[in-house]
């Protein structure tokens, strides 16, 4: 028997996630996020559990699925490593690696030398792996290592993005190239509006998007994807050699591109990514296939719930083109100051508000630490003016394509749903470890912070809710970069 009837299913997740006992404009993030909250565990082996997290899982057991035909699962090359290779082996190679590239002083040296061991460990034997299970606790509260197969699905899909990309958008959008379009066109709408509306600026209106995937991962008989592994050699008898010969195939790209000019076609990022990102250099966006999915996206719901997920994040990776970092850039990507005085000195201002509104949340998981207003500035003003960007963006859309239907089963009108969808995609605990540790290592704000330093200094929400002036959600003082 079904909780919903079926025409409910929609407004079900949304329900589900909320706890309705909590009153929207006291704490907007428990409202939206409170049965989310109480109806999911930290796994023993994660740090923090979210949505976002949620996502990453599934996509790695597709992944693993595709992966899986071929490698064996569960020994991901490791077989060999135990009877041909020795730790002590591993570790000569690795110090002859460094004693050859590095002649810097101790500090650096042994530093950098951490930096290699510790990234190394996954391919190292079980003694290696047991030390840093005590490391990991202390830093990220996890008492369990992930199983295997997921380390080695995360192994292959950073160090052969493209190849994977392949594999998981062949998967999951079912290869044939109209479905694709017909996916991909609201998708390219949303954005384009955004653009368009959110910001007349010049240097928004220069910025180039990446959608899903590079078009030529799909193709068949794929030269240039074959090319981009045809110098690696990999060898079924060496283990930790490949992992050596990835590394040094890195390094290579990463210095050839040294004295080139920048190729602003380039993808940053492989597709089976639950993220997005922007690059200040090369003034573009990015929004692999992977975060191209509910609750973020989809064709079968809500535009309002498209623009508070997916439009929120378009919002967000676009603001950082003029945040406190990304403002020093120019259109073409070149570190440039094309500010006037005037409006220099009116950013600062405005980003001091929000330095302090930030800075005075009180973080209890974290031991009551403050966050960090400035650490974390580019982040919320890029989270300030990616929300209001694609509400903005929503009601020009809803002036072009007229009023949708209602969600049944939600009593809700939907400005509310935009905002419901954005606090949700932000649903998630931390294990007090990892609090602590994030609190003074992450640009961004405790997921918790991101929804209601945001929304705090938007007025459209208040009035979404009829928020009083002076509640929590409604404060008189409201800092606003964009
Ligand atoms: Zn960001």
């Amino acid at each position: 028997m079904s909780l919903f009837p079926r025409r409910h299913l929609k407004a079900a997740r949304l329900l589900q996630n909320m706890d309705e006992s909590v009153k929207p404009c006291d704490n907007f993030y428990q409202y939206a996020c409170g049965g989310w909250l109480e109806r999911h565990v930290i796994p023993e082996t994660s740090s923090r559990h979210s949505v976002f997290d949620i996502l990453r899982d599934k996509l790695e057991i597709v992944l693993k699925g595709q992966l899986g035909e071929i490698f064996s699962v569960g020994q991901c090359g490791l077989q060999y490593f135990g009877e041909r290779f020795s730790d002590r082996k591993c570790l000569c190679v690795l110090s002859s690696v460094l004693t050859k590239t590095i002649n810097v002083c101790r500090t650096m040296q042994n530093y950098l030398t951490w930096q290699l061991i510790i990234d190394r460990v996954n391919s190292l034997s079980r003694r290696f792996k047991d030390a840093r299970a005590r490391y990991r606790k202390t830093l990220y509260g996890t008492t369990v290592e992930d199983a295997w197969w997921r380390e080695c699905v995360r192994y292959v899909q950073s160090s052969m993005e493209n190849a994977v990309g392949a594999l998981y958008v062949r998967e999951t959008f079912a290869g044939e190239s109209k479905r694709m379009v017909s996916a991909f066109g609201p998708k390219t709408r949303v954005i384009g509006t955004i653009i368009l509306i959110a910001l007349h600026h010049f240097k928004a209106m220069a910025i180039k998007e990446h959608i899903g995937y590079p078009d030529h991962i799909l193709q068949e008989s794929n030269q240039k994807l074959d090319q981009e592994y045809a110098h690696l050699n990999f060898s079924e008898e060496h283990y930790f050699e490949n992992i050596l010969e990835n590394l040094k195939s890195e390094a290579h790209k990463s210095l050839k591109k040294l004295r080139e000019p920048v190729d602003p076609d380039l993808w940053i990022i492989g597709a089976a990514v639950v993220n997005a990102f922007y690059s200040p250099n090369r003034n573009q966006i990015v929004f692999p296939a992977g975060i191209l999915q509910p609750p973020f996206f989809s064709k079968h719901q809500h535009q309002a719930l498209n623009f508070g997920g997916i439009g929120m994040v378009i919002g967000h990776e676009i603001t950082h083109g003029f945040d406190d970092n990304g403002r020093n850039f120019d259109k073409d990507g070149n570190m440039l100051n094309w500010w006037s005085n005037y409006s220099a000195d009116h950013f600062k201002e405005q980003s001091q508000c929000m330095v302090q509104q930030y800075g005075n949340f009180n973080w209890k998981l974290a031991g009551g630490q403050n966050i960090s207003g400035i650490s974390t500035l580019g982040e919320n003003i890029a989270d300030n003016g990616g929300v209001r960007q694609a509400y903005k963006a929503y009601l020009k859309w809803v002036e072009m394509e007229g009023e949708e239907p209602r969600l049944p089963g939600l009593d809700m009108d939907h400005k509310q749903l935009f905002f419901l969808n954005f606090a949700q995609v932000w649903c998630g605990a931390y294990r007090p470890e990892y609090a602590s540790q994030s609190i003074k290592t992450d640009s961004h704000s405790p997921l918790e912070y991101r929804v209601l330093g945001s929304l705090q200094n938007f007025e459209a929400f208040s009035e979404a809710f009829q928020c009083q002036k002076g509640s929590p959600m409604n404060p008189e003082l409201k800092c606003r970069v964009w």
